[in-house]
């Protein structure tokens, strides 16, 4: 019991530190600010949360269904009452509460994430699903967590961090298109300084050693190609993670044997990668290179993800060129390559149709079609400004004013919200003209115009046609002093 009182004033004196040392940080008038202490064990099996609302909450969830199973104990702190839970809603009456104490079995979350088998001992994953239990968020309204950790303890988390504070971080509303992951205990955790934003990267740690830095070295330079695009990295708070594992039973001819951005709380960039494959592989894959230029959009509807994977398939292939990874010609194949797969695919569906249905050779025209787009915007808007727009410029513009968002876009507010950037529109025109029509974009004659001459399905670039200085500009290389320089 005493231990206990000692306990709880030691959280009282520890919430009243935290709140003085947020002070100063500005936030909209409007805004709810809830302000969590979440403190972990010497052995990482129980974690202690104390949440303070802005305002009595009565509607307090979780977003996993499992998390009632890893719920050990959840109070009203001002009066002590026990709160019971149904699934992942706690069960509040009244008119609410204004602190909520809980406590999580760590440990059992850990064990019943099975890509933890795969982990070593010293550190573990868990999605902050099963153990963030919380009210809705609006708008700007947003939470501050504080962790409290054993020594030496490493925490990662998607939030955006809090730089005046160590283990401290800002979680807003989001799209949450999946289930981020947290990681606890030792893993290799550094910040690169990719033109000017400090990108988390973290690699979970699969063995005794690792040697992490010829992995960091990749992902900043695949980084560092994304603000060849327009000098900026997309999202100034983004973490990638990575998961490196050796001799993996699953055949692949890429070193990066999955990848996903994940909008939950905040966006983070998971790669999972075969270790044992050569670096120089890694290089020139252009899988890492596709999950990061997905942060270029927000978070579409399902129905119009042909957007968002068009778009990163056209990218990645412009950004591997302008950084010297992919040679003109070979990103011109790749391109026409996919294009051509696209206009094969299920040539009976509109995009909207093939992403909304689960037909599972619609595939290409979902990655396709978005590519094709993204291709007749760019050299559109190239033509007709002399080169003065282009598909970054609009992309620069929709990132100051939008980036990163806290919701879902349609790809018809995208659309429209390009063209507001532009005196003459064009996006939502090709939206019309495409996105509910069956069959394929024909970009052959624009490939044509281009310079892209095919012979036998192999690319060869002429200099002769009337748009091949935009083709060269699209892909010339950008390559400024890379990383951190
Ligand atoms: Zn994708």
């Amino acid at each position: 019991m005493r231990t206990i009182i000692i306990q709880k004033r030691r959280q009282a004196v520890f919430i009243g530190v935290l709140c003085v040392a947020l002070i100063g940080i500005a936030s909209p008038a409007s805004a709810a600010i809830h302000i969590y202490t979440i403190e972990v064990d010497a052995a990482l099996s129980r974690m202690e949360v104390v949440a303070r609302f802005a305002a009595p909450a009565n509607a307090i969830s979780a977003r996993s269904r499992d998390a009632g199973r890893f719920l050990l104990d959840a109070r009203d702190c001002d009066n002590g009452d026990q709160i019971s839970n149904r699934g992942r809603r706690l069960t509040i009456s009244g008119n609410g509460i204004r602190c909520l104490s809980y406590a999580v079995d760590l440990r059992s979350a850990a064990q019943a994430d099975q890509r933890n088998d795969l982990l070593h001992a010293s550190n573990f994953l868990v999605t902050p699903t099963v153990w963030m239990w919380r009210p809705r968020l609006g708008g700007d309204d947003e939470i501050r967590v504080q962790f409290r950790l054993p020594n030496d303890v490493q925490v990662s988390v998607p939030w955006r961090p809090i730089k005046t504070t160590d283990n401290a971080y800002l979680l807003n509303a989001s799209p949450q298109s999946g289930s981020a992951i947290a990681i606890f205990g030792h893993f290799d955790s550094s910040v690169a300084n990719i033109a000017g934003t400090d990108l988390r990267i973290e690699l979970l740690r699969v063995a005794e050693d690792i040697d992490a830095a010829p992995i960091v070295d990749w992902i900043q330079e695949t980084a560092y190609n994304i603000t060849l695009a327009y000098g900026r990295f997309p999202n100034p708070a983004a973490r990638i993670v990575v998961f490196p594992i050796g001799n993996t039973p699953w055949p692949s001819d890429s070193p990066v044997l999955f990848g996903r951005v994940v909008r939950d709380g905040g966006e983070t960039v998971e790669l999972l990668i075969d270790s044992q494959q050569p670096m120089q592989s890694f290089y020139e894959d252009w899988t890492a290179t596709h999950e990061l230029s997905h942060m270029m959009l927000p978070y579409l509807r399902a129905e119009q993800r042909w957007i968002g994977e068009g778009f990163a398939q056209y990218y990645q292939n412009v950004l591997l060129a302008r950084a010297g990874r992919y040679t003109e010609n070979y990103a011109w194949q790749k391109l026409y390559d996919g294009l051509e797969r696209g206009r094969e695919s299920v040539p009976g569906l509109s995009p909207n149709a093939a992403a909304s249905g689960d037909e599972r050779n619609s595939r290409m025209k979902i990655y396709w079609s978005g590519a094709a787009l993204a291709l007749m915007a760019d050299v559109e808007l190239r033509q007709r400004s002399h080169g003065k727009e282009s598909l970054d410029t609009v992309l620069d513009q929709f990132q100051r004013c939008c980036l990163p968002s806290q919701r879902t876009w349609s790809g018809a507010e995208l659309f429209t919200t390009f063209d507001s950037f532009l005196e003459l529109p064009l996006f939502m025109n090709l939206y019309r003209q495409y996105a509910d029509a069956a069959g394929f974009p024909n970009v052959r004659p624009l490939l044509g115009q281009l310079g892209v001459a095919v012979d036998d399905g192999e690319v060869r670039l002429r200099s002769d046609t009337e748009l091949a200085e935009i083709r060269a500009a699209l892909t010339a290389q950008r390559y400024t002093g890379g990383p951190g320089k």
